[in-house]
């Protein structure tokens, strides 16, 4: 068993089965803290690392929004989750080719893994950035430029499970083989949520999100205050379902979720519906598949002038990437792109088509 799990089993053996939110906070930190976890040789591969093509697209998005909103003086562009830091590096390249764009930027970036901060400052290659915890400290006296891939799937989740005409809070407990969800006390979900479903039937698991909620609330009174715009990227169902989506990944393939805990990459769905609703005022746009976002901002005609200077071996590699991130049922359609703007905005590029 791996470190975590040990001090884990220690710690259900003294105090009894521990909460699956805290569980999955300390499984991710511990998980990230390891340097080799993106790319073919790591454990999983994201949209930036597929093209560059993905990271200029978001650069262009809100090179878009900063011209429609009369070029801004100062922005602050913040990721958060930046990983590798591939998607902003891409996103700053982007920005460069938009005249007065980049001068504009002041870079924040929301990162708790020391090992990550260092990779993204590596691929800043001398752009000037702070890094966060979270948006707690970000400051508040510029727009806010606000894009996310892949980061809200790892906030911690909690899960009920209808037993008896019931719902009880899933926790970790000790089972035969290790560790292993157990029935907790009864606890009721958030009645808004509930109230939003039919009606459950037994074994039934309801999935709850506090800190992307919160993320997503704490992101709309920032909108409203500082204005701005915040492109969000993840998986999971346009509109809320029971289900459990927790899940594991590590070296490509899936792993029960709490067998490698700290050692696979930890993930839920996220529940775009949830979000969005989080985030009212704000104005919401999509969620729409990720394919169609990247085509409606122009994926093949960037991939095409990449390509024309390209040679055989990295054409291939770009016509491939492009088609992997657009395609259903590759990312294309499980992976989607959500909007976040101040109440009352018109709908921005990338999500006039359904
Ligand atoms: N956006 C990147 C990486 C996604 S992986 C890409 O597309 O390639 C998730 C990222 O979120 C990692 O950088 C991880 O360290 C960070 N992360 C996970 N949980 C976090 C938390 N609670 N607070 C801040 N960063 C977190």
């Amino acid at each position: 068993m791996p470190d975590l799990a040990h001090r884990l089993a220690d710690r259900i053996a003294a105090e009894g089965p521990q909460p699956l939110d805290a569980v999955m906070g300390e499984a991710v930190a511990a998980y990230y803290r390891r340097e080799r976890v993106f790319g073919a040789a790591g454990d999983f591969v994201t949209a930036p690392e597929i093209s560059q093509v993905f990271g200029e697209l978001v650069g262009l998005w809100f090179a878009l929004r900063w011209l429609a909103e009369g070029r801004p003086a100062r922005v602050l562009v913040c990721e958060c989750g930046p990983g590798r830091g591939t998607l902003i590096a891409d996103f700053l390249r982007a920005a460069r080719s938009v005249p007065g764009f980049a001068e504009a930027i002041a870079l924040h970036l929301v990162e708790t893994s020391p090992a990550l901060r260092d990779a993204q400052a590596a691929a800043l290659a001398g752009f000037p950035a702070r890094w966060h915890d979270d948006l707690a400290t970000l400051p508040g006296d510029a727009p806010l430029y606000l894009v996310a891939n892949e980061f809200l799937d790892a906030l911690p989740v909690r899960q009920y499970i209808r037993r008896g005409g019931v719902w009880r809070e899933r926790r970790v407990g000790l089972g035969d083989g290790g560790l292993a969800l157990v029935d907790g006390p009864e606890a009721l979900p958030p009645p808004d949520l509930l109230a939003a479903l039919p009606a459950p039937a037994e074994g039934d698991v309801l999935e709850h999100r506090p800190a992307a909620e919160a993320f997503c609330a704490d992101l709309a009174r920032r909108l409203a205050a500082q204005g701005g715009a915040a492109l969000i990227f993840d998986y999971g169902p346009a509109e809320s379902a029971y289900g459990d989506s927790l899940q594991a990944v590590a070296r490509h393939r899936y792993a029960p979720p709490l067998a490698a805990l700290g050692e696979a990459d930890l993930t839920a769905h996220v529940d775009f519906a949830r979000l969005a609703a989080a985030a009212r005022p704000a104005a919401a746009f999509g969620p729409q598949p990720q394919g169609h976002w990247l085509l409606a901002m122009g994926i093949r005609e960037r991939t095409q002038q990449l390509v024309a200077q390209a040679t055989p071996a990295q054409a291939k590699a770009l016509a491939s990437g492009a088609a992997r991130l657009c395609e259903a049922p590759a990312m294309g359609r499980l992976f989607k792109a959500l909007a976040l703007l101040p109440a009352g905005a018109a709908t921005p590029e990338g999500f006039e088509i359904r």
